[in-house]
Protein backbone atom coordinates (compact mmCIF):
# COMPACT_ATOMS: atom_id res chain seq x y z
CA UNK A 1 0.00 0.00 0.00
CA UNK A 2 1.45 3.52 -0.99
CA UNK A 3 2.19 6.42 1.31
CA UNK A 4 -0.89 8.75 1.25
CA UNK A 5 1.26 12.34 1.16
CA UNK A 6 -1.06 15.73 1.40
CA UNK A 7 0.44 19.02 0.89
CA UNK A 8 1.10 21.89 -1.26
CA UNK A 9 1.41 21.19 -5.09
CA UNK A 10 3.09 24.78 -5.56
CA UNK A 11 4.94 27.03 -7.66
CA UNK A 12 8.12 28.71 -6.42
CA UNK A 13 10.28 31.63 -7.34
CA UNK A 14 13.57 31.26 -5.52
CA UNK A 15 16.78 33.42 -5.65
CA UNK A 16 19.97 32.52 -3.85
CA UNK A 17 23.36 33.96 -4.11
CA UNK A 18 23.81 30.89 -7.01
CA UNK A 19 21.05 31.85 -9.46
CA UNK A 20 17.35 32.34 -9.20
CA UNK A 21 14.00 30.39 -10.74
CA UNK A 22 10.55 31.39 -11.75
CA UNK A 23 7.56 29.61 -10.84
CA UNK A 24 9.46 26.18 -10.77
CA UNK A 25 7.36 23.24 -9.53
CA UNK A 26 7.21 23.46 -5.58
CA UNK A 27 4.86 22.26 -2.40
CA UNK A 28 5.67 19.99 0.58
CA UNK A 29 3.69 17.07 -1.27
CA UNK A 30 6.26 17.47 -4.68
CA UNK A 31 9.46 17.55 -2.48
CA UNK A 32 8.34 15.16 -0.21
CA UNK A 33 6.91 12.98 -3.12
CA UNK A 34 9.82 13.48 -5.38
CA UNK A 35 11.54 12.21 -2.64
CA UNK A 36 9.93 9.26 -1.54
CA UNK A 37 8.97 7.15 -4.65
CA UNK A 38 12.90 6.14 -4.75
CA UNK A 39 12.04 4.12 -1.92
CA UNK A 40 7.67 3.72 -2.38
CA UNK A 41 5.26 4.13 -3.93
CA UNK A 42 3.12 7.57 -2.85
CA UNK A 43 -0.47 8.47 -3.53
CA UNK A 44 -0.73 12.67 -3.72
CA UNK A 45 -3.53 14.36 -2.53
CA UNK A 46 -3.62 18.34 -3.18
CA UNK A 47 -4.92 20.74 -5.35
CA UNK A 48 -3.20 23.07 -8.67
CA UNK A 49 -5.26 25.91 -10.58
CA UNK A 50 -5.27 26.38 -14.09
CA UNK A 51 -2.03 27.76 -14.60
CA UNK A 52 0.10 24.56 -13.37
CA UNK A 53 2.42 22.89 -15.88
CA UNK A 54 0.95 19.27 -14.79
CA UNK A 55 2.68 17.49 -17.03
CA UNK A 56 5.92 18.44 -15.46
CA UNK A 57 4.57 16.03 -12.55
CA UNK A 58 4.60 13.37 -15.20
CA UNK A 59 8.31 12.04 -13.65
CA UNK A 60 6.89 11.00 -10.51
CA UNK A 61 3.98 8.89 -12.09
CA UNK A 62 7.18 6.64 -13.85
CA UNK A 63 8.25 6.75 -10.58
CA UNK A 64 5.30 4.91 -9.36
CA UNK A 65 3.46 7.88 -8.11
CA UNK A 66 -0.67 8.03 -7.94
CA UNK A 67 -1.71 11.56 -9.09
CA UNK A 68 -5.33 11.16 -9.66
CA UNK A 69 -6.11 12.83 -5.86
CA UNK A 70 -4.80 16.11 -7.32
CA UNK A 71 -7.46 17.91 -8.30
CA UNK A 72 -7.51 20.93 -10.73
CA UNK A 73 -9.57 23.82 -9.38
CA UNK A 74 -10.54 27.34 -11.12
CA UNK A 75 -8.17 30.03 -10.08
CA UNK A 76 -4.49 30.16 -8.96
CA UNK A 77 -1.79 27.50 -7.89
CA UNK A 78 -0.54 28.27 -4.37
CA UNK A 79 2.32 30.39 -4.90
CA UNK A 80 5.55 31.00 -2.91
CA UNK A 81 8.59 32.92 -3.10
CA UNK A 82 11.51 33.31 -1.42
CA UNK A 83 15.18 35.01 -1.24
CA UNK A 84 17.99 33.22 0.77
CA UNK A 85 20.41 34.60 2.46
CA UNK A 86 24.43 33.95 2.06
CA UNK A 87 25.05 31.36 4.15
CA UNK A 88 21.99 29.76 2.80
CA UNK A 89 20.84 28.63 6.38
CA UNK A 90 17.95 31.61 6.57
CA UNK A 91 15.68 33.10 4.06
CA UNK A 92 12.66 35.67 3.67
CA UNK A 93 9.19 34.55 2.31
CA UNK A 94 8.96 38.06 -0.49
CA UNK A 95 5.07 36.30 -1.08
CA UNK A 96 2.91 33.94 -0.26
CA UNK A 97 -0.31 33.47 -2.14
CA UNK A 98 -2.85 30.85 -1.50
CA UNK A 99 -4.61 30.98 -4.63
CA UNK A 100 -6.86 27.80 -4.89
CA UNK A 101 -5.15 26.38 -1.76
CA UNK A 102 -7.63 29.30 -0.18
CA UNK A 103 -11.19 27.03 -0.57
CA UNK A 104 -9.30 23.68 -0.77
CA UNK A 105 -11.16 20.73 0.65
CA UNK A 106 -9.13 17.55 0.58
CA UNK A 107 -11.11 14.52 -0.73
CA UNK A 108 -9.51 11.56 -0.08
CA UNK A 109 -10.08 9.08 -2.74
CA UNK A 110 -11.53 5.79 -1.65
CA UNK A 111 -8.43 4.07 -2.82
CA UNK A 112 -6.31 5.76 -0.19
CA UNK A 113 -8.26 5.43 2.56
CA UNK A 114 -6.40 2.63 3.85
CA UNK A 115 -2.63 3.68 3.94
CA UNK A 116 -0.45 2.76 6.55
CA UNK A 117 1.69 5.61 6.07
CA UNK A 118 0.67 9.25 5.85
CA UNK A 119 2.16 12.51 5.46
CA UNK A 120 0.55 15.16 6.30
CA UNK A 121 2.58 18.00 4.50
CA UNK A 122 2.58 21.66 5.33
CA UNK A 123 -1.03 23.12 5.00
CA UNK A 124 -3.55 24.44 6.91
CA UNK A 125 -3.95 22.53 10.48
CA UNK A 126 -7.60 22.14 9.17
CA UNK A 127 -7.06 20.62 6.29
CA UNK A 128 -4.60 18.10 8.03
CA UNK A 129 -7.31 17.30 10.93
CA UNK A 130 -9.76 16.59 7.74
CA UNK A 131 -7.60 14.53 6.29
CA UNK A 132 -6.84 12.29 9.04
CA UNK A 133 -11.02 12.03 9.32
CA UNK A 134 -10.92 10.21 6.12
CA UNK A 135 -8.58 7.62 6.66
CA UNK A 136 -9.05 4.47 8.32
CA UNK A 137 -6.58 3.59 11.12
CA UNK A 138 -2.80 4.59 9.57
CA UNK A 139 -0.39 3.24 11.71
CA UNK A 140 2.25 5.91 10.97
CA UNK A 141 0.99 9.74 10.91
CA UNK A 142 3.99 11.96 10.48
CA UNK A 143 3.34 15.82 10.00
CA UNK A 144 5.55 18.72 9.23
CA UNK A 145 4.20 22.21 9.67
CA UNK A 146 5.77 25.93 9.16
CA UNK A 147 5.95 29.28 11.31
CA UNK A 148 3.06 30.26 8.76
CA UNK A 149 0.59 28.02 10.85
CA UNK A 150 2.47 28.18 13.91
CA UNK A 151 2.01 31.47 14.09
CA UNK A 152 -2.05 31.88 12.22
CA UNK A 153 -3.24 28.82 13.75
CA UNK A 154 -1.43 27.17 16.80
CA UNK A 155 -4.85 26.38 18.47
CA UNK A 156 -6.10 24.12 15.48
CA UNK A 157 -2.18 23.09 15.26
CA UNK A 158 -1.43 22.08 18.86
CA UNK A 159 -4.98 20.12 18.88
CA UNK A 160 -4.03 18.12 15.87
CA UNK A 161 -0.78 16.98 17.75
CA UNK A 162 -3.22 14.46 19.78
CA UNK A 163 -3.57 12.88 16.18
CA UNK A 164 0.00 13.03 15.30
CA UNK A 165 2.66 9.94 15.75
CA UNK A 166 5.83 12.03 14.43
CA UNK A 167 5.94 15.57 14.09
CA UNK A 168 8.65 16.87 11.94
CA UNK A 169 9.62 20.45 12.01
CA UNK A 170 12.70 22.76 12.48
CA UNK A 171 14.50 23.72 15.20
CA UNK A 172 13.13 27.24 15.11
CA UNK A 173 9.18 26.09 14.73
CA UNK A 174 9.96 23.60 17.41
CA UNK A 175 11.32 26.62 20.02
CA UNK A 176 8.15 28.40 18.43
CA UNK A 177 5.73 26.14 18.52
CA UNK A 178 6.88 25.03 22.42
CA UNK A 179 7.55 28.59 23.39
CA UNK A 180 10.60 27.08 25.10
CA UNK A 181 14.24 28.07 23.65
CA UNK A 182 15.68 24.83 24.76
CA UNK A 183 15.35 22.52 21.81
CA UNK A 184 15.46 19.22 24.27
CA UNK A 185 12.39 21.04 26.34
CA UNK A 186 10.99 21.60 23.08
CA UNK A 187 10.43 18.59 21.89
CA UNK A 188 9.27 16.93 25.55
CA UNK A 189 6.46 19.64 25.49
CA UNK A 190 5.49 18.54 21.65
CA UNK A 191 5.54 14.97 22.94
CA UNK A 192 3.45 15.41 25.97
CA UNK A 193 0.58 16.38 23.62
CA UNK A 194 0.43 13.44 21.13
CA UNK A 195 3.48 12.62 18.97
CA UNK A 196 5.49 10.03 20.44
CA UNK A 197 8.15 10.82 18.49
CA UNK A 198 9.34 14.52 16.96
CA UNK A 199 11.69 15.06 14.31
CA UNK A 200 14.04 18.28 14.39
CA UNK A 201 15.61 19.27 11.11
CA UNK A 202 18.57 21.50 11.36
CA UNK A 203 19.52 22.25 8.11
CA UNK A 204 22.74 21.66 7.14
CA UNK A 205 23.06 21.29 10.54
CA UNK A 206 21.66 17.73 10.12
CA UNK A 207 18.76 16.49 12.48
CA UNK A 208 17.29 15.11 15.80
CA UNK A 209 15.64 12.04 16.87
CA UNK A 210 13.29 12.48 20.66
CA UNK A 211 11.78 9.76 21.62
CA UNK A 212 10.49 8.59 24.18
CA UNK A 213 14.15 6.69 26.29
CA UNK A 214 16.47 7.89 23.49
CA UNK A 215 17.33 10.79 21.23
CA UNK A 216 19.52 10.35 17.88
CA UNK A 217 21.01 12.68 15.75
CA UNK A 218 22.16 12.54 12.11
CA UNK A 219 24.58 15.45 10.76
CA UNK A 220 23.99 16.87 7.26
CA UNK A 221 25.98 16.03 4.71
CA UNK A 222 29.11 18.16 3.75
CA UNK A 223 28.14 19.53 0.62
CA UNK A 224 30.32 21.97 -1.22
CA UNK A 225 28.10 22.39 -4.27
CA UNK A 226 24.33 23.53 -2.89
CA UNK A 227 22.76 25.44 -5.28
CA UNK A 228 18.48 26.20 -3.16
CA UNK A 229 17.56 24.42 -0.08
CA UNK A 230 13.99 24.71 -0.96
CA UNK A 231 12.35 22.05 0.35
CA UNK A 232 14.79 20.00 1.79
CA UNK A 233 12.82 19.72 4.55
CA UNK A 234 10.22 17.83 3.26
CA UNK A 235 12.89 15.68 0.97
CA UNK A 236 13.59 14.66 4.68
CA UNK A 237 10.28 13.64 5.52
CA UNK A 238 10.48 12.17 1.69
CA UNK A 239 13.21 9.66 2.58
CA UNK A 240 12.75 9.16 6.24
CA UNK A 241 8.98 7.84 5.70
CA UNK A 242 9.77 6.09 2.50
CA UNK A 243 12.48 4.13 4.07
CA UNK A 244 10.04 3.11 7.07
CA UNK A 245 7.46 2.27 4.16
CA UNK A 246 9.80 0.58 2.36
CA UNK A 247 11.15 -1.77 5.04
CA UNK A 248 7.83 -2.36 7.02
CA UNK A 249 9.19 -2.09 10.53
CA UNK A 250 9.10 0.48 12.99
CA UNK A 251 11.71 -0.06 15.74
CA UNK A 252 14.53 2.06 17.28
CA UNK A 253 17.17 0.70 14.55
CA UNK A 254 14.94 1.26 11.14
CA UNK A 255 13.62 4.69 12.79
CA UNK A 256 17.58 5.58 12.75
CA UNK A 257 18.38 4.46 9.70
CA UNK A 258 14.92 6.53 8.30
CA UNK A 259 17.10 9.43 9.80
CA UNK A 260 20.02 9.09 7.79
CA UNK A 261 17.76 8.46 4.43
CA UNK A 262 15.96 11.70 5.07
CA UNK A 263 19.53 13.18 5.57
CA UNK A 264 20.32 12.36 2.55
CA UNK A 265 17.53 12.94 0.83
CA UNK A 266 17.65 16.39 2.21
CA UNK A 267 21.23 16.97 0.64
CA UNK A 268 20.37 15.93 -2.73
CA UNK A 269 17.78 18.58 -2.82
CA UNK A 270 19.45 21.09 -2.32
CA UNK A 271 22.16 20.38 -4.68
CA UNK A 272 19.62 22.13 -7.60
CA UNK A 273 16.41 23.85 -8.16
CA UNK A 274 13.22 22.90 -7.61
CA UNK A 275 12.52 19.05 -7.59
CA UNK A 276 15.62 19.20 -10.94
CA UNK A 277 18.22 16.84 -8.65
CA UNK A 278 15.45 13.92 -8.25
CA UNK A 279 14.82 13.29 -11.77
CA UNK A 280 18.54 12.16 -12.62
CA UNK A 281 19.15 10.27 -9.10
CA UNK A 282 19.91 6.89 -9.04
CA UNK A 283 19.63 4.28 -6.67
CA UNK A 284 23.37 3.75 -6.62
CA UNK A 285 23.75 7.81 -5.66
CA UNK A 286 21.62 7.03 -2.50
CA UNK A 287 23.33 4.05 -0.78
CA UNK A 288 26.75 5.87 -1.56
CA UNK A 289 25.80 8.31 0.47
CA UNK A 290 24.59 6.46 3.49
CA UNK A 291 27.89 4.26 3.35
CA UNK A 292 29.56 7.55 3.54
CA UNK A 293 27.07 8.92 6.75
CA UNK A 294 28.41 5.92 8.24
CA UNK A 295 31.90 6.78 7.48
CA UNK A 296 31.66 10.15 8.59
CA UNK A 297 30.13 9.15 11.97
CA UNK A 298 31.55 6.12 13.19
CA UNK A 299 34.44 6.60 15.81
CA UNK A 300 35.07 3.25 17.37
CA UNK A 301 34.13 3.95 20.70
CA UNK A 302 35.57 5.62 24.06
CA UNK A 303 39.91 4.73 24.04
CA UNK A 304 40.76 1.24 25.88
P1 LIG B 1 10.78 23.88 2.96
O1 LIG B 1 11.96 24.53 2.29
O2 LIG B 1 11.00 22.44 3.33
O3 LIG B 1 10.21 24.71 4.07
O4 LIG B 1 9.63 23.82 1.86
C1 LIG B 1 9.37 24.89 1.04
C2 LIG B 1 8.14 24.55 0.19
O5 LIG B 1 6.98 24.79 0.98
C3 LIG B 1 8.07 25.44 -1.02
O6 LIG B 1 8.12 24.65 -2.18
C4 LIG B 1 6.75 26.18 -0.89
O7 LIG B 1 5.98 26.15 -2.05
C5 LIG B 1 6.01 25.49 0.23
N1 LIG B 1 5.36 26.45 1.14
C6 LIG B 1 5.82 27.66 1.52
N2 LIG B 1 4.95 28.26 2.35
C7 LIG B 1 3.92 27.39 2.52
C8 LIG B 1 2.70 27.41 3.29
N3 LIG B 1 2.35 28.47 4.04
N4 LIG B 1 1.89 26.34 3.22
C9 LIG B 1 2.22 25.28 2.47
N5 LIG B 1 3.34 25.19 1.71
C10 LIG B 1 4.19 26.22 1.74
Amino acid sequence: MSILCVGSVALDSVETPYGKAERVLGGSATFFTAAATHFHPVSMVGVVGGDYPVDELDFLSERGADLSGIERAEGESFFWAGRYHDDLNSRDTLETRLGVFADFEPKIPEAFRASRFVFLGNIHPDLQNQVLDQVDAPEVVACDTMNYWIEGTRKELVALLERVDILMVNDEEARQLADEPNLIKAARWIRERGPSTVVVKKGEHGAALFTDDRSFFVPGYPLERLFDPTGAGDAFAGGFMGHLAYVGVLDADEMRRAMVYGSVMGSFAVEDFSVDRFKTLRTEEITERVHEFREMTEFGGARR
